[in-house]
């Protein structure tokens, strides 16, 4: 039972800590805007993390091309990373991505928190409703904008908006890489 109810408003929500979400509450707080990440693991990183430990290498195709870099907010936690984990522990970098949330100026941050229902008005999100199961504290957080970082649409989904499921064949987008046959 949540015994400590919480309630706060941003300008940003930022759902899910995984890259994606780290990268966008990141940019968001650097600009000034009040910005929170509410991740409902113990720690970030989703699947480039020590949980799931999948790093990032979508530009150098794992080391194939060495010297293509995604460039931006990942080149710069990638290098922080270089700096004080040239042993490439996964759990070392879990660090590299804590700092990075927990020291920046206008980002606030809630791990083990997951957001489980989403307030909607004239097809707006207004507020997403939140449990943090270790503090048995339920979060309302109200924002101005909600950005979908939890890596499977969930936001949106409990917002109303349209979503499919699976993959999608070759013709429903045009996709170069897409298979012919869903
Ligand atoms: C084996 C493997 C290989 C891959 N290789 C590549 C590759 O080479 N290049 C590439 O670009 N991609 C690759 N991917 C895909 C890669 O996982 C994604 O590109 C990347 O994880 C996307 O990051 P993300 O932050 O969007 O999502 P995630 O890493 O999935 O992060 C989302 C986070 O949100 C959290 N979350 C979800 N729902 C909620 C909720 N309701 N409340 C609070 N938090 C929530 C999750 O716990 C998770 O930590 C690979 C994936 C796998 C599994």
């Amino acid at each position: 039972m949540e015994s400590t109810i919480i309630k706060k408003k941003y300008e940003v929500v930022v759902v899910g800590g995984g890259i994606s979400g780290i990268c966008a509450a990141l940019a968001s707080a650097r600009q000034g805007v009040k910005t929170v990440i509410v991740q409902n693991r113990p720690i970030f990183g989703g699947n480039a993390s020590s949980e799931v430990r999948m790093h990032i290498c979508g530009a150098c195709v794992g080391g194939k091309y060495e010297e293509a870099r995604e460039t931006g907010i990942v080149e710069e936690i990638l290098l922080d990373n270089r700096l004080i984990n040239p042993q490439d522990s996964f759990s070392v970098f879990d660090v590299v991505l804590w700092e990075k949330v927990k020291f920046q100026e206008n980002l606030d941050s809630y791990l083990n928190t997951h957001m489980y229902d989403v307030k909607v008005e004239n097809e707006t999100i207004k507020e997403i409703i939140c449990t943090q199961l270790g503090s048995e504290t339920s979060i309302h957080l109200q924002g101005d904008y909600f950005i979908d970082a939890t890596g499977d649409g969930t936001l949106g989904a409990y917002a109303g908006a349209e979503f499919m499921l699976g993959r999608e064949d070759k013709k429903t987008y045009n996709e170069q890489h897409a298979p012919k046959k869903k």
